[in-house]
C-alpha cells in the first residue's frame, strides 16, 4: 500500500534527518538516528530515507551494526526492494558472505507459486540485489550458487543489464569456473570495458593466462575501432601484465607497457606497481628499478615498495632489498608483504643477523611464511638448534612446509636426528611427497647407513609416493614452449636430445661430473645420470641454445626449485657456449653467467 503524501511538517523533518545521515559515525549515532525515524513516523511514511539508513547501518563498521539491520528488516511490515538490497549489500561485504545468500533464498518470490494468503508480502528482487548476492558467491568462491543466481536471473528478466552480466562474469571467474565466464562472455551482445577486463582478470590470476594474453591481444588490436565505452583502461593493462608476470612472458610484457603509453596509463600508479612486478617475474630487474625510480616519491604506496624490494630479493641482491625497506618513507606503514620480502631477501643473500634484526622489528604478527623463512635463513646458515627452537616457540603448529625447511637444512648439514624428527613429522602430517624420501635417504646416505636408507627406500614403495612433476617453459619468438621432465612431446625433440649429448660432451671437458645425489638411490648409477639428464629445465635450455642466435640470452621458467645438477650444468653451459641463462625457479632467480650464478650457490 503506498504511504499517504508526507505534509510539510514531515517532509522537513525528513530532510533534517536526511542531512544528518552522511554524519552518523558511532554505533549510539545510529540508535539515535533509528529511534528519531521511529517516533517521528517516518521510519514506515518515507521508504527511501529508511532504505538510505539501513544501507549505512549494514555497512558501518561496527560489530552490532549489521545485526541490527537485519533486525530492523524483520521488524518492517513491508520491506522495499531497497530495504532488502541494503541488508544483503552488507552481507555480502561481511565476513560471513554466505549469510546474504541465505537471506535471498528466504526472500525469492517462486513465479509459479504465488505467496500463500495472509503471508507478509515479500519485496520484489531486481538487477541490484542479484549483483549483491554475486559478489557474495564471489567472495565464497562457489560456482555451483553463481549458476543457480544465474537461473534466477535469466528468470527475472535482467540479463541484458551489461553491469549486472559483468558481475555474473566477475563471479564465474573468481570462482575459477573460467568456462563459464567465456560463455557469459561470447553471448553478452553489449559489452563495456569492465565485462572485458573481468575476463582477463580472471583468466590472467587463473590456470589460463596464455588465454588472457591473446584476448588482450585482440582487444589492443583491434582497441581503434571499439566503441568509446569498450576502450581498455589502466585496469585492462594491469590485467595483462598479471597475464605476463605469470607466464614470465617478457616480450609480450614489453608490448603491453608500449600499449599503456599509447593509451596514457603508464604513468597510473598501479600500472607502474604491475609494470614493476611483471619486469621482475620476467627476469629483468633493471627495468623493474627503472620503473619504480621513474615514480614521484608521492605517488609511491606500499604496494610499489613491496613489488620492489621483491624483485630485489628474488633477484638475489638482499643487502638493496634492505636498503630499501630501511629507507621506506615514514607515512608508509610495512605490511606483512614487506616484511616476507625483505626477510627472503636476507634468506637468499645469506644476511644471518640482518634477518635476525627485521624479524625481531616486525610490526605485525609473524605469519607461517615469515617462521619459514627465517627458519630456511638459520637452517642453511647451520644455525640447525636456533631454527629448531623457532619452530618450537612458534603460536601455532608448524606445517608441512616448515619442517621440509628443517629437512632440507638438516640434510645439508648432515644432522641425522634433525632430519628424523623432522621426517616424522612429514609423516604424522600425511606429507607424501618423494622430495622428503630423498633427503633423508640422502642424510643415511652420507653416513653410509645403508640400512636406513633401504628402510626409506621401502617405505617410499609401500607408501605409493606422489611425485611432483617437474616442469619448465621458455619463449621463443613470443610463443612459450613447456617441457616436462623426459618428454619427447616437443615437435623437434631429437633435436634437443642431440643438443643434450653435445652439451654434455661439451661440459665433461670443463670438469662436468653428474651430481647423482639427487635422486634416490634405488635406481643404478647409469641411470640416476639418465634421470637426471632430461630434467625439463635441461631441455629447455638445450631447446634455447638451437633456437636462438649465439649470444642472445635464454630464459627458463621452472616450477619447482632448481636441483643441484642442473645449477651445477647451467653454470657450465653459461661458460662453453658464451650465453648468459636466467632461470626463474620457485623461490629466486638464478643468473647464470661466465660459469657463475647471481645466487653465488646459495640458494
Ligand atoms: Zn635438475
Ligand atoms: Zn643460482
Amino acid at each position: 500500500m503506498p504511504p499517504p503524501p508526507p505534509s510539510t511538517a514531515a517532509a522537513a523533518a525528513a530532510q533534517q534527518l536526511e542531512s544528518l545521515l552522511p554524519r552518523l559515525a558511532t554505533l549510539s549515532h545510529h540508535e539515535q538516528f533509528h529511534a528519531r525515524l521511529l517516533t517521528s513516523g517516518l521510519l514506515g511514511s518515507h521508504p527511501p530515507l529508511r532504505a538510505r539508513f539501513l544501507d549505512r547501518l549494514a555497512l558501518s563498521p561496527h560489530a552490532a551494526a549489521l545485526p541490527h539491520a537485519l533486525c530492523l528488516l524483520r521488524s518492517l511490515p513491508s520491506p522495499a526492494t531497497n530495504d532488502l538490497n541494503a541488508a544483503l549489500r552488507g552481507l555480502a561485504a561481511s565476513p560471513q558472505p554466505a549469510r546474504c545468500l541465505l537471506l535471498l533464498a528466504g526472500r525469492l518470490h517462486p513465479a509459479t507459486a504465488p505467496a500463500p494468503a495472509g503471508a507478509p508480502p515479500r519485496p520484489r528482487l531486481d538487477a541490484l540485489s542479484l549483483s549483491f548476492a554475486l559478489k557474495a558467491t564471489a567472495r565464497c568462491s562457489d560456482a555451483f550458487a553463481t549458476l543457480q543466481l544465474h537461473a534466477i536471473l535469466v528468470r527475472l528478466g535482467v540479463a541484458a543489464d551489461v553491469r549486472l552480466m559483468t558481475t555474473l562474469l566477475d563471479s564465474y571467474a573468481k570462482c575459477g569456473d573460467l568456462p563459464s565466464a567465456r560463455k557469459v562472455f561470447d553471448e553478452m551482445p553489449v559489452r563495456d570495458v569492465a565485462t572485458w577486463n573481468a575476463l582477463l582478470a580472471g583468466l590472467a590470476q587463473g590456470t589460463e593466462p596464455d588465454l588472457a594474453l591473446a584476448l588482450f591481444h585482440r582487444l589492443a588490436g583491434s582497441y581503434r575501432e571499439l566503441l568509446p565505452r569498450e576502450e581498455p583502461n589502466e585496469v585492462t593493462v594491469v590485467a595483462a601484465l598479471s597475464a605476463c608476470a605469470q607466464l614470465g612472458a617478457l616480450q609480450d610484457g614489453l608490448g603491453v607497457h608500449d600499449f599503456a603509453r599509447k593509451i596514457g596509463t603508464a604513468n597510473n600508479v598501479r600500472v607502474c606497481n604491475s609494470l614493476i612486478d611483471m619486469y621482475s617475474k620476467c627476469g629483468s630487474l633493471s627495468r623493474a628499478l627503472e620503473v619504480f625510480h621513474s615514480m614521484k616519491l608521492e605517488d609511491r604506496t606500499l604496494v610499489s615498495y613491496n613489488a620492489t624490494i621483491q624483485a630485489l630479493s628474488t633477484h638475489g641482491h638482499g643487502a638493496d632489498a634492505l636498503k630499501l625497506f630501511d629507507e621506506m618513507p615514514s607515512w608508509i606503514e610495512p605490511d606483512e608483504v614487506t616484511y616476507l620480502a625483505v626477510l627472503g631477501g636476507c634468506n637468499h643473500a645469506g644476511l644471518v643477523n640482518d634477518g635476525r634484526r627485521v624479524f625481531d622489528s616486525m610490526r605485525v604478527p609473524p605469519n607461517m611464511k615469515h617462521y619459514g623463512t627465517v627458519v630456511d635463513l638459520l637452517g642453511r646458515a647451520g644455525h640447525l638448534d636456533e631454527a629448531h627452537d623457532m619452530i618450537m616457540r612458534m603460536p601455532f603448529p608448524a606445517d608441512i612446509v616448515l619442517w621440509q625447511t628443517m629437512l632440507g637444512a638438516a640434510k645439508m648439514h648432515g644432522n641425522v636426528e634433525l632430519a628424523e624428527l623432522a621426517a616424522t613429522k612429514l609423516a604424522e602430517l600425511g606429507s607424501n611427497v618423494d622430495g622428503d624420501y630423498v633427503l633423508l635417504s640422502n642424510v643415511y646416505a652420507s653416513k653410509a647407513w645403508w640400512a636406513d636408507v633401504g628402510r626409506v627406500r621401502d617405505a617410499m614403495r609401500s607408501n605409493d609416493v606422489r611425485k611432483v612433476p617437474g616442469f619448465s617453459y621458455t619463449e621463443i619468438d613470443g610463443v612459450m614452449h613447456k617441457f616436462i621432465n623426459g618428454d619427447k612431446e616437443h615437435h623437434r625433440w631429437r633435436e634437443i636430445y642431440r643438443a643434450l649429448d653435445d652439451i654434455v660432451s661439451r661440459i665433461s671437458e670443463l670438469g662436468y661430473e653428474p651430481e647423482t645425489s639427487n635422486v634416490l638411490h634405488d635406481i643404478g648409477e647409469e641411470e640416476k645420470q639418465h634421470a637426471l639428464c632430461y630434467h625439463s629445465e635441461k631441455l629447455a635450455i638445450a631447446f634455447g641454445l638451437i633456437s636462438t642466435p649465439p649470444g642472445e640470452t635464454i630464459r627458463v621458467i621452472k616450477n619447482l626449485r632448481i636441483c643441484g645438477d642442473c645449477h651445477v650444468v647451467a653454470k657450465l653451459i653459461s661458460k662453453a657456449y658464451g650465453r648468459a641463462i636466467i632461470i626463474r625457479d620457485r623461490a629466486r632467480f638464478h643468473q647464470f653467467e661466465d660459469g657463475q650464478c647471481s645466487c653465488r650457490d646459495y640458494w
